[in-house]
């Protein structure tokens, strides 16, 4: 089935980002100076201002920091409707937004904040794959 959701058009700054998502691999920025990640893709650090910045392989891991039910969309997400939306605080630093899969957005008392997620990539086109989050330990309540 054809991906007909927007897909994000990759640029120098985020290609990375994009190469490491076409191989199932979160990859994310960090300072060279003092060391911190930063989430989304910039130039300079937003810590230090340092402008050489190095991308490594994450864990693709982090916790569910918080999240928000779905109940509107348009173009391929309305046939998703109630879908997710999370803040995931990631396991190497800094907070990351995505789509939580795997969870039941028409009972939102069920999912749990602190939950461990793991990302998932969607394949949109030959060159974008899309990053998803999916519950795989569930914090206790
Ligand atoms: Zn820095």
């Amino acid at each position: 089935m054809a991906y007909d959701k927007p897909i994000p058009t990759p640029s120098a700054l985020t290609q990375p980002f994009w190469d490491g998502a076409r191989e199932g691999k979160l990859m994310l920025p960090r300072c060279t100076n003092c060391n911190r990640v930063h989430w989304y893709p910039r130039h300079l650090c937003p810590f230090c201002h340092h402008d050489v910045i190095e991308w490594f392989e994450a864990s693709g891991q982090g916790r569910l920091h918080t999240y928000a039910v779905q109940h509107r969309a348009f173009g391929g997400w309305a046939k998703e409707v109630p879908f997710v939306t999370c803040y995931i605080d990631l396991n190497e630093g800094d907070r990351m937004m995505g789509v939580l899969r795997g969870v039941d957005g028409k009972k939102p008392e069920s999912i749990k904040i602190g939950s461990l997620c793991q990302i998932e990539f969607d394949q949109a086109n030959e060159d974008v794959h899309i990053p998803f989050w999916r519950v795989v330990e569930e914090a206790s309540s």
